[in-house]
């Protein structure tokens, strides 16, 4: 069985529904279908909660409708009979008939992922009505009712697997799923999401549970590329990763795959496939547990990353002093990137704000803290990069213009990081593209 991911460009178009639906039913093999909201959507939904919080009806009312009628121009060219119509149109009604009296009760973060969770709902939905049009055997699989995330927002991966593998039991006789993306219920039995583009965590997390033959991440460009191609004009894709490089290069800021959305792949050996619902002849990005070869394979950048150095001549030949600060971050659930210390100092970036006060406040008391804010994370990832040669000179060689804060090397042997001021960011990737790819 294997796991085929459509994005939100992948079905943002009745023609490209068309078309998935194709790629679906050119093997025999049995799989389960993940689809994104059509793209746009989720932007949308998030605008429609931030509007209800905000207390603006009228406004959240507006958003409403300017989505309704996209939604309704778009089944007219999705299917053809008219009691396909009727049943397409009947779906819409009742999911903005949702959102509408959404509008009429007092707003609560639950609320607001019952109407991002929308977006994923209508898209399968819709899809199914299309399958069934065209006389394709399906099943819709309400994600709903298979995953979850506990307490700490984590996926609950043995009862996912469990869950999973019951429901597919019972329908035994078929083939093909089509389930949403990106929703979840969380420990409260509420709606929830794993965060923005989630659906490639689906994909991976069911992909895990079912032990498929392999995760396939269908989307709008042909594999994982060695830079960024929204910054950088001469990209080109990657054809093979190990699941450390893909990992690293996800979380480090690479849009194609969710931050997280590697290590259930990797922790079941399930080969993910970087493939093109565009151009799907492409050979796209193999990731898989051995690296092709060693030294870089791509660069990516996270960006909103907060930098915080705690200096303090107490520190000096002092020990505990990096626990106790660790402590402090630990307290307040917000994870560290990259750390660097000296005699006298230690600097850490985090890319989570929320706690920034009163991580702050308690950490003054061990030294002088300073905060920067607007930095850029830039990653440079490939196998046992921290062994390979020439990398770090032709790093530096090629960033002399660019004032580089923090480097972190040989903490992984598949990553060197470099903090950088935002405001640096386009020159330095388009720098390492010449420096490290010869690309211009
Ligand atoms: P989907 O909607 O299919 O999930 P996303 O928009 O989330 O698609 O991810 C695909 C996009 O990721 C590409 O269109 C591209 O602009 C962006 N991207 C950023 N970095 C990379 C990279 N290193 N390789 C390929 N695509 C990247
Ligand atoms: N629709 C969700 C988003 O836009 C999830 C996804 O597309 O992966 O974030
Ligand atoms: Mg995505």
């Amino acid at each position: 069985m294997k796991v085929m991911k459509f994005g939100g460009t992948s079905v943002g178009k009745p023609e490209r529904m068309h078309q998935v639906s194709q790629l679906i039913t050119k093997d025999k093999e049995a799989k389960i279908v993940v689809l994104s909201a059509l793209s746009g959507t989720t932007n949308s939904l998030v605008e429609i909660g931030n509007s209800i919080a905000a207390g603006e009806r009228a406004q959240a009312k507006a958003q409403i409708d300017k989505l309704e009628t996209h939604y309704l121009s778009f089944i007219k060219d999705l299917v053809k009979k008219e009691n396909a119509y009727q049943k397409a149109k009947g779906i819409v009604v009742e999911h903005f008939e949702f959102l509408n009296i959404i509008l009429k009760i007092s707003y609560s973060e639950a609320l607001n992922k019952d109407i991002l969770a929308q977006g994923e709902l209508l898209s399968t939905k819709l899809f199914s009505v299309y399958l069934e049009e065209q006389g394709i055997d399906h099943m819709l699989l309400p994600a709903l009712e298979f995953m979850s995330i506990d307490i700490h927002d984590e996926p609950q991966v043995t009862s996912i697997r469990s869950k999973l593998s019951q429901l597919l039991q019972k329908h035994k006789d078929k083939s093909m799923f089509i389930t949403q993306g990106y929703i979840c219920r969380n420990a409260r039995g509420e709606v929830d999401n794993l965060k923005r583009g989630g659906s490639d965590y689906t994909a991976s997390l069911i992909a895990a549970a079912i032990n498929a033959s392999v995760c396939e991440i269908w989307t709008d460009i042909d594999g994982m590329h060695n830079n960024d191609p929204r910054i950088v004009k001469k990209t080109i894709a990657v054809e093979q990763l190990s699941f450390d490089e893909a990992a690293e290069l996800a979380y480090f800021g690479a849009k194609i795959l969710h931050p997280t959305c590697i290590w259930p792949a990797q922790q079941q050996n399930v080969p993910v496939k970087l493939l093109n619902t565009m151009q799907p002849e492409a050979a796209g990005t193999v990731i898989k547990q051995e690296a092709s070869a060693t030294g870089v394979k791509a660069v990516a950048a996270k960006d909103g990353i907060i930098a915080i150095n705690i200096r303090s001549s107490r520190m000096l030949l002092a020990y505990g002093f990096l626990r106790k600060i660790f402590e402090v971050f630990e307290k307040y659930k917000t994870s560290i990137d990259m750390v660097t210390t000296s005699e006298v100092a230690v600097s850490v970036t985090i890319d989570n704000a929320d706690n920034l006060k009163n991580i702050k406040k308690e950490l003054e008391p061990f030294g002088l803290v300073e905060v920067e804010d607007n930095h850029t994370i830039v990653s440079i990832v490939g196998s046992e990069i921290a062994q390979t040669e020439n990398v770090l000179s032709k790093l530096f060689d090629a960033l002399t213009s660019v004032p580089v804060r923090m480097v972190s090397y040989g903490g992984s042997k598949h990553n060197v990081s470099l903090l950088i001021p935002s405001s640096y960011k386009i020159q330095t990737l388009q720098l390492l593209n010449k420096g490290l790819f010869g690309l211009e």
